[in-house]
């Protein structure tokens, strides 16, 4: 594939014309908030867009994988979403927008901050492999060959669904979904769902599948339900310990063993209605529900996996291999 010179790329970043070839400074992976604020900054410290620098995404439109998220999730709901470096969310998105669906608020704010920068986001681009070639990375994706110095992945997680491995699993006659499939509690009307996790968005599925069948929930560790705003003291404490593990070359804990589950005026309600009575994980899963260590077994038709997700790398890493060989 012949290489082009990046400055024959004046055409709009979306016509990622396949066969194209760019050489590049950095190129970012994913357009989601990470990546969208790593090329920002890249523009700020002078790299210029498609020659300097391009950001490839794999998603169809604007928004990283929040236009993926669920219908019911609205602006209400989501905990916050946090300013992109440069321009407030409130700057796009009214603030009378709360029942405003995530799902749309956001790709719209995303849309509208790539427009604003004048990002080089080049989709729908997904990155298939990457070779490392000692002074260079040649990026291969199924339209576009980029060779670049540097390389920002900002692939988030989740294309990475994390499920624990419990025995059984496979005879379980039942649904299983992970919070990533979840659209609607309707579609579980009349059947015993067990919810597992302790994460907001296990608690947010949980209140609102309970609402329309019978529930259980299920967590691995007691819940830390913690009294108090989230402020903005709070939330650079949750920083901080993020930060000090990283820092440490640690992983990041879950986020809500470093937030706790603020206890919002929904989960004061459903504590009333009596669905937050939780579980231990159990140990077993078996054809028509789940079993725990005691012998004690419950009958369930669903089970959803509201367990977290992990970073996703989502492409090949290579030394030599080509696109054609890693897929063969
Ligand atoms: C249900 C839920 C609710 C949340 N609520 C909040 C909240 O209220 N507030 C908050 O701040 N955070 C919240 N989060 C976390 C938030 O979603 C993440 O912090 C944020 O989306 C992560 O941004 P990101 O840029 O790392 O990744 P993402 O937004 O996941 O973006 C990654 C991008 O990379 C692209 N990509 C992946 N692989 C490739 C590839 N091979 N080639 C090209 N492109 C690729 C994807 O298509 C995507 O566009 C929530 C998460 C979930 C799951």
């Amino acid at each position: 594939m012949p290489m082009d010179s990046p400055s024959t790329l004046s055409s709009p970043p979306n016509a990622a014309a396949p066969g194209i070839a760019l050489k590049v400074q950095i190129v970012v992976i994913g357009a989601g908030q990470a990546g969208l604020s790593a090329a920002y900054h890249l523009k700020r410290l002078g790299l210029t867009p498609h020659k300097g620098f391009v950001v490839l995404d794999q998603s169809p439109g604007p928004g990283g994988t929040w236009q993926d998220r669920w219908p019911s999730l609205t602006l209400s709901t989501v905990n916050r979403i946090h300013d992109l470096p440069g321009m407030s969310f409130s700057e796009v998105i009214g603030t009378d927008s709360s029942e405003a669906r995530a799902s749309v608020a956001v790709p719209e704010y995303f849309a509208a901050y790539e427009k604003r920068f004048e990002l080089p986001v080049y989709r729908p681009v997904a990155v298939k492999v990457v070779c490392d070639r000692h002074d260079h990375f040649r990026v291969e994706t199924d339209r576009i060959q980029v060779s670049a110095r540097g390389l920002i992945n900002a692939t988030g997680t989740w294309e990475s669904p994390y499920v624990p491995d419990v025995p059984g699993a496979g005879r379980f006659k039942g649904r299983q979904l992970h919070t990533k499939d979840y659209r609607t509690a309707q579609e579980f009307s009349g059947r015993h769902v067990i919810v597992v996790g302790a994460g907001i968005s296990a608690i947010q599925l949980l209140d609102e599948v309970s609402r329309v069948t019978t529930t259980t929930w299920v967590t691995r560790r007691e819940p830390e339900f913690r009294d108090g705003a989230f402020d903005e003291k709070v939330g650079r404490a949750a920083v901080a310990i993020v930060e000090d593990r990283v820092r440490r070359g640690l992983p990041p804990a879950s986020v809500v063993s470093v937030t706790g589950i603020p206890v919002t005026p929904a989960i004061t309600a459903m504590h009333a209605r009596g669905v937050l009575t939780r579980r231990p994980m159990f140990s077993e899963i078996t054809e028509d529900g789940v079993r725990w260590p005691d012998g004690t077994a419950l009958r369930a038709d669903v089970i959803l996996w509201c367990t977290g997700a992990a970073p996703s790398i989502t492409w090949h890493h290579s030394c030599c291999a080509s696109l054609e060989e890693a897929s063969s």
